[in-house]
């Protein structure tokens, strides 16, 4: 018996590890598919041994939960999940269930979404609130970022006093591959699938990043409803329609669970061919009523269930194996295929990771493998089927681009060419230098930057800064207007702050935010140069790899060349950062009621710009709660734990 409760402990406690991977961290480590088989085996033990049952097992409980970042939202209406299935027995066993209750049931059927769930609510017509799904019962408030979503009506087409809706963010595949594409140039690690690539773009504290990352809603429910009644599903998604949403598209109401099932191969059919990934359909019960007679668990509606899709799994023959060379000199493997049919696309290309996955699954080329595609847009080599060749494939010794040596250094798993010259990197290293978030030269982008290495206009970076806008003007494609532009917003680069040139030079783990620290905490590039790795490391969030990259890029020459050859072109070497007044650093505010002179919002800014940081709910930790007109239980609390509580003149006075 004994063995029975570990075998649940141990299921219990993986899934919640994934669980927070998923929801929290937005960067899951294993397929869904594997996810919900290992759900599938824990709720089967449960069954059996009820005696081990727990209300708070990952089997009732729903994924996800809301963190400090947001104001949390208490949900009137319970944001459930939905029971699955992974057959048509399990189907037809949901229809015989409704059945039991209720009689001449009809069901509609429409596509899920793989995106995150999100409530949406308006008062006299108005956009009001939006808010995550959380743990079903409390989510955040995410309202300013989700009005950056076009498809999210501010207004809508009838002054209802209030309705509540439920819908999905997603990323279409066209923005995932597109940012995507940016987190790569920028040397990120990238989102693993659209699905989490919507949940990490829609939790961001700046909405101008939630902007750019081009999200899109479907909206699927209505949750509340005054001032008009509603009977029926499909009434209210076209009454949804109606009002001015984009309402989840081609839904079908039919008489029975056979025809429901139709429907269900037929979205199957066309996965591949949308812009958006699904991963399954949802069969609902069409009729309000009869939903009410049903009923729900404590996690899932009894009315409705997710037919999801298996990943699909086929063989084919591995024809070739080819290396590309990234901006960071990482040689890739990719695996060129015999073209298969795939979840509804064709798969010519898969992913083969590194020289030890190789080694691993034992791939060569000739070999016949099984490829699969799931959740991810990218498929993977899972299994060799039959071996054609001998041994297993082994990367080259030289850079396939420059023929320079290639090394593994000790302790990766990536083969790396270390030629700074190398055209493959120099082209992926100008991109990352002229990009927004580095230099941000305007005009300066891939196709062009392409176009001018390949005139022989840039052979080196320091080449930007030389580029003649009479030569320009010469090219098929440009005028006199452009080539100034393009020259103009070069010259202006040369005025950047420091962070976003360390930034721009492409060093390895150094991002966005690693750099701007750098360049706050030396301020000059010539002490960023000499800075050791122990002068790094005393800055707050660098870790011995970073500190060791930066000191180990400023060591090689071509390093010290192109800073000297920038400087002497006039880019700026210095930090434009204004010593910052801290004030509040360490200080935690909790904010409460009405303030008379400020928004919350605005009163958070200013203590963050001070260095502080404030929080949504009262704790020990808390230095202090800012109280303002009608504040409620977050004032009671701060009492009972002895939190000082300041009035909004007393803030004032502490931001004279
Ligand atoms: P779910 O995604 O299976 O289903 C519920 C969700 O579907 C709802 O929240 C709803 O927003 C959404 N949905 C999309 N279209 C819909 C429509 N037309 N009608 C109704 N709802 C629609 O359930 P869940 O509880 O959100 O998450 C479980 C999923 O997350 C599983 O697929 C699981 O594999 C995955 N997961 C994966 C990992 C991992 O490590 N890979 C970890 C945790 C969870």
């Amino acid at each position: 018996m004994n063995d029975i409760k570990n075998k649940i402990e141990e299921l219990r406690k993986t899934l919640r590890y994934h669980s927070d991977r998923y929801y929290n961290d937005d960067a899951p480590e294993i397929e869904d598919y594997e996810y919900d088989m290992m759900m599938r085996e824990l709720k089967a033990i449960e069954e059996q041994y009820p005696e081990y049952d727990s209300p708070d097992s990952p089997t009732k409980r729903v994924g996800g939960k809301a963190d400090n970042t947001f104001e949390s939202v208490v949900h009137t209406v319970r944001m459930e999940s939905l029971q699955d299935a992974f057959s048509k027995e399990e189907i037809l066993d949901f229809d015989k269930r409704v059945r039991d209750t209720v009689s001449n049931v009809h069901y509609v059927v429409e596509p899920k979404i793989d995106g995150l769930s999100v409530s949406l609510e308006y008062v006299n017509g108005v956009f009001s609130r939006g808010s995550t799904r959380g743990d079903g019962d409390t989510g955040e408030d995410v309202s300013g970022n989700l009005r950056v979503i076009r498809n999210i009506p501010l207004k809508l087409n009838e002054d209802i006093p209030f309705i509540e809706v439920r819908g999905e963010v997603y990323m279409p595949k066209k923005s995932f591959n597109r940012v995507v594409d940016r987190q790569l140039i920028n040397g990120e690690k990238p989102f693993k699938n659209p699905r989490n690539a919507a949940a990490g773009s829609l939790r961001q504290k700046d909405s101008r990043v939630t902007a750019s990352r081009g999200l899109d809603i479907f909206v699927f429910n209505v949750q509340q409803l005054e001032g008009r009644e509603l009977s029926s599903h499909k009434e209210s998604l076209d009454y949804l329609k109606e009002l001015g949403f984009n309402t989840i598209p081609f839904y079908e109401r039919v008489d029975t669970i056979e025809e429901a099932f139709r429907c269900v191969e037929e979205i199957g059919e066309k996965r591949g061919e949308l812009e958006f990934d699904i991963d399954g359909a949802v069969i609902k019960v069409d009729d309000f009523d009869e939903r009410e007679l049903l009923g729900s668990t404590s996690k899932f509606p009894k009315w409705a269930v997710a037919f999801k899709y298996p990943p699909e799994e086929k063989q084919t023959e591995l024809l070739d194996i080819e290396i590309a060379v990234g901006r960071t000199g990482v040689l890739t493997p990719t695996a060129v295929l015999a073209p298969v049919h795939l979840a509804g696309t064709t798969v010519s290309r898969a992913t083969l990771h590194n020289q030890d996955f190789i080694n691993e699954k034992g791939v060569n080329i000739g070999d016949i493998v099984t490829v699969r595609k799931a959740g991810d847009i990218i498929p993977e080599v899972l299994c060799v089927n039959e071996k054609r060749s001998v041994g297993n494939f082994v990367f080259p010794t030289v850079c396939p681009s420059c023929g320079e040596e290639a090394i593994r250094e000790e302790g990766e798993a990536a083969i790396r060419c270390i030629n700074p010259e190398c055209p493959a990197q120099l082209l992926r290293n100008l991109i990352h230098f002229c990009s927004r978030d580095a230099m941000d030269i305007e005009g300066l982008g891939p196709s062009i930057i392409e176009t001018f290495v390949d005139n022989g206009f840039i052979k080196k970076t320091s080449d930007i800064y030389h580029l003649d806008k009479n030569e320009i003007a010469k090219l098929e494609g440009f005028k006199e207007t452009s080539a100034n532009n393009i020259v103009t917003s070069v010259e202006k680069s040369k005025e950047n702050d420091l962070a976003k040139l360390i930034f721009a030079l492409g060093i390895r783990h150094i991002g966005e935010k690693a750099a701007k620290l750098l360049s706050d905490e030396f301020k000059t590039m010539d002490a960023v140069m000499n800075a050791s790795v122990d002068d790094i490391l005393n800055i707050e969030g660098f870790g011995l790899i970073m500190a060791e990259a930066v000191v180990e890029f400023f060591e090689s020459e071509s390093a010290k060349e192109l800073i000297s050859e920038l400087e002497e072109l006039g880019v700026n070497m210095n930090s434009k950062t204004v010593i910052k007044d801290n004030r509040f650093e360490g200080m935690t505010f909790v904010l409460t009621g009405t303030l008379e002179n400020y928004k919350r919002s605005e009163a958070s800014k200013i203590i963050e710009g001070y260095g502080g940081k404030t929080a949504s709910s009262v704790s020990k930790k808390t230095t202090y709660v800012l109280s303002g007109e009608s504040s409620g239980s977050k004032l009671d609390k701060a009492n009972a734990l002895g939190v000082p509580v300041i009035s909004e003149a007393e803030f004032e006075e502490m931001i004279k």
